[in-house]
């Protein structure tokens, strides 16, 4: 089997035949990701801990216990996730010597469903960034490309699946977190409806657009980790009680009729000629699959940016307020009163970008600004959500490109924060909505980098989205695509 691309279904069907166990297999994997070393890709790499696991596994499979789906399959979850007994340092000094004395929800989940964590992958700090260069730890980098960033912030989780170091990981996206490196390491990246997954134990940034998802090779293995990932959890208040979306059952449901919307704002100047020419390309082969498309307009598509940099910075500046040196983490040891010493751990322990989102955050929501800015980024956002509940009425789904570019040079964007943040410029109002989206790979550049094709559905129809994204991926073989990297 080659493990550079296998699915999920493979993997778990070689287990179930006992073509190999599941020892074996985390070996393999642990095997590639030590020859993979120079990505960065992951913080920590639970080697002990994975094969005592898959052992458990092996042994249960063996004595015929009931298994879950995802039984001795290992994953990686992005370091943002707290995990019982590892580091968990959310890419940031503060956190560089936090281990966490308990789970994640998620992490819970699909460890219930049999998944083995493997290790944590590398991420911007907080996850406030584009490129993976915010790490505290080192930058990440593009299996497609070693010179260029995975894209941000969960690029450890996205190039560790490009570069088929794993055949899954989690990630979170808040403004684009997931969709924007899916798509610049070329594989499937789905962001599920705001309150589906459980954000207990996901280190907060924005709170009120943080939401859990997958990185997967497919559309069809993303379905599977996201049924045994998402569903109610009281430890979230903001989790919502209703039955799972059971993705899965529904993939291969015929899409009869497909009414697809093309915003016309997405395709204006700032697009690459090239990724807009494989965009339509890709659109025009859901044409030819049987969908229509209509022209649609999103107006307030220009505001997303602006908005997000008030709504999240707000929401991460108050977040962020827990990491003071005292609870947990990081403690500078030079404070010599207490103030001082809250100043001096916030200052030593954040890197500049979280610094520069937690200034904006309180100047946003000081006294004399916060009408000005904070209450108007809340209206705005309404606006922003009314406008795809309009389109929703006429389409089925949006579709239009995932990134403006492909993958970047490192280094081409540090200098110049606003040039970095537009990177989200159609993947974040779709976090101001809560609505679920998903990028999957529609082709290649002329330097061989991915392009992906970004799709949104209305609140709570993330099984249509997987339809979608598998009827396609039936019908084209970009997701099966692997970097020269990989043997
Ligand atoms: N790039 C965006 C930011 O820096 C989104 C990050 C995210 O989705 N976590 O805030």
């Amino acid at each position: 089997m080659n493990l550079a691309n296998s699915g999920l279904n493979q993997i778990a069907e070689a287990l179930d035949n006992r073509e190999m166990s599941s020892v074996e297999l985390c070996e393999d994997y642990l095997t590639r990701i030590d020859d993979a070393e120079q990505l960065n890709a992951f913080i920590t790499i639970d080697r002990e801990g994975a094969i005592e696991n898959a052992r458990q596994v092996d042994e249960n499979r063996q004595s015929g216990a009931s298994l879950g789906p995802l039984a001795g399959i290992p994953i990686a979850h992005k370091d943002i996730f707290c995990t019982k007994g590892l580091l968990t340092s959310c890419g940031s000094r503060i956190l560089s010597n936090f281990i966490s004395p308990y789970s994640a929800t998620v992490v819970e989940r699909l460890s219930a469903a049999g998944a083995i964590t493997i290790g944590k992958t590398n991420m911007d700090e907080f996850a406030m960034g584009s490129s993976s260069e915010h790490s505290y730890y080192r930058p990440v980098l593009n299996p497609w490309d070693t010179t260029r960033v995975p894209g941000g912030s969960s690029g450890g989780s996205a190039a560790a699946v490009a570069a088929g170091l794993i055949p899954a990981a989690t990630g979170t996206d808040t403004g684009g977190s997931i969709r924007q490196p899916a798509a610049l390491c070329g594989i499937t990246g789905i962001k599920p409806s705001y309150g589906r997954a459980s954000r207990f134990g996901m280190i907060a940034f924005a709170s009120s657009l943080d939401q859990a998802g997958i990185f997967a090779r497919s559309a069809k293995d993303a379905a599977l980790l996201l049924d045994s990932m998402c569903g109610y959890d009281p430890k979230d208040s903001t989790s919502l009680d209703i039955p799972p979306p059971q993705c899965t059952q529904k993939l291969e449901t015929p899409l009869d009729g497909l009414r697809i919307g093309i915003p016309e704002e997405y395709f204006t100047a700032g697009l690459d000629a090239k990724v807009a020419e494989i965009v339509q390309r890709a659109l025009k082969e859901y044409e030819s699959l049987g969908a229509t498309l209509i022209d649609v307009k999103l107006p307030n598509s220009d505001a997303a940016i602006p908005c997000y940099y008030v709504i999240a910075p707000a929401e991460a500046s108050s977040n962020l307020s827990r990491f003071d040196g005292v609870r947990y983490g990081y403690r500078s040891e030079h404070g010599e009163s207490l103030a001082q010493m809250y100043r001096k751990t916030r200052s030593e322990g954040f890197g500049p970008e979280v610094r520069r989102r937690i200034m904006i955050g309180t100047y946003v929501l000081s006294h004399g600004y916060y009408d000005a800015y904070y209450v108007k980024a809340q209206r705005v956002r309404r606006l922003i959500s009314n406008d795809y509940s309009r389109v929703f009425e006429t389409c089925d789904l949006i579709m239009g490109p995932t990134t403006p570019t492909t993958a970047f040079e490192i280094g081409a964007k540090m200098s110049d924060p606003v040039l970095m943040y537009l990177n989200d410029v159609y993947t974040a109002a779709v976090n101001l909505a809560g609505l679920p989206a998903i990028s999957i790979p529609a082709g290649f550049d002329e330097l061989g980098l991915p392009v992906g094709l970004h799709i949104v559905a209305p609140y709570l129809e993330e099984a249509r989205l997987l339809q979608a994204a598998h009827l396609y991926q039936k019908h084209t073989d970009y997701h099966l695509a692997t970097p020269d990297l990989v043997t």
